[in-house]
């Protein structure tokens, strides 16, 4: 079969080796420059240039030619051997080049995206009054000191003078968790822990938390809620030290315009013991619901240590007193803003949470 000869650039012969070089060569180097993916090249690469491949086959035909013809046709295959191996590595890295910008446009993304707006979050009513009433004893000179609420018998009951058949015990019933250990029924464990460890030293302890009950829950009972406890003790601590504090606890929380009264009252971890009530938020004492008509509210437990917790923790109650009062933070808020269910204060409901901004 007759082939047309072809002229190219580096063909310098015009045999008909040169021709059928020329021709595969050219048809070659097309199939490369149309190659579509890595692994279609590197089949061209293997089938045409490899060991046995085409380019191989018409090497071995420069057997049938003259020492001259050979010579000439030797340097025209090594430069169309060059020629493709350099088009082959070209479009690879053409290929390469492109897979990289196909995965970069794969995996771009619009940052210009408008986000989720989150809203923020605020402290809860509780942990907000907990802080307030922690800076007001800061500044009193207090330490704050946490406990367990996970207590001994003997610290939440025994040393607090309600030894076992006590029945203010039946007051407080709650969760056991063996024969020693409860969930404390009100922060005043603090008391037993920290006049034990301190005994006949001058302290002054403010001290809140969730204190549990085994109470039904309905509008103004949890089983669960949060006390504040406070405590002083030194030479010469009477009730006078503790109605001032109180006084300063009801106008930081309520406002300067409020004031307190003291009713006697039984508590059996103080002797005297009274109940207090402050001035009525709500309708400054003219009556209303919240106040039940009365004008005043009553917000807090408080007295003189008893002689015997005193005692019962080491102290010399001839040389040393004390004074100490507790109160419910969701008490306190609900007489503030009026409200009527408890409840509200454990349902993590966001349009209930989000009315408060203490101050
Ligand atoms: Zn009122």
């Amino acid at each position: 079969m007759k082939t047309k000869v072809k002229k190219n650039d580096l063909n310098k012969g015009n045999n008909d080796f040169a021709i059928l070089l020329d021709q595969n060569c050219e048809s070659i180097q097309q199939k490369i420059l149309v190659s579509q993916t890595k692994e279609e090249l590197q089949k061209i690469k293997k089938e045409h240039l490899g060991k046995g491949g085409k380019i191989s086959q018409i090497f071995h035909q420069l057997i049938n030619l003259n020492e001259q013809e050979k010579k000439e046709n030797i340097k025209l295959f090594n430069e169309w051997k060059i020629k493709l191996l350099n088009a082959v590595k070209k479009k690879e890295q053409e290929l390469t080049e492109e897979e990289l910008k196909q995965q970069l446009l794969n995996e771009k993304i619009d940052i210009t995206l408008e986000g989720k707006n989150l809203p923020l979050a605020c402290l809860h009513p509780l942990t907000q009054l907990i802080q307030k009433v922690y800076d007001t004893f800061l500044r009193l000179g207090y330490q704050i000191i946490e406990s367990p609420e996970i207590e001994t018998e003997e610290n939440n009951f025994t040393k607090l003078n309600m030894p076992p058949g006590h029945p203010a015990r039946d007051m407080q019933d709650t969760f056991y968790l063996n024969n020693n250990l409860l969930l404390r029924t009100h922060t005043t464990n603090i008391q037993s822990r920290i006049l034990s460890e301190n005994p006949n030293q001058e302290l002054k302890v403010i001290s809140a938390g969730k204190v549990y009950r085994r109470d039904d829950d309905d509008a103004t009972h949890t089983h669960q809620f949060t006390q504040v406890d406070c405590f002083v003790t030194g030479k010469n601590i009477s009730f006078t030290h503790l109605k001032g504090t109180l006084e300063l606890l009801v106008k930081e929380c309520f406002g300067k315009e409020q004031t307190i009264r003291l009713r006697p009252s039984y508590f059996p971890f103080t002797e005297p013991s009274v109940e207090v009530d402050a001035t009525c938020v709500q309708c400054q004492q003219q009556g209303c619901e919240v106040c039940k008509k009365s004008g005043w509210v009553e917000i807090a437990g408080a007295g003189l240590i008893h002689p015997q917790v005193l005692k019962n923790c080491g102290f010399d109650t001839k040389i040393y007193s004390g004074f100490a009062f507790a109160f419910g933070l969701e008490r306190l808020l609900m007489i503030k803003y009026g409200i009527e269910d408890i409840r509200n204060f454990y349902l993590n409901d966001i349009r209930f949470l989000r009315q408060f901004v203490w101050c």
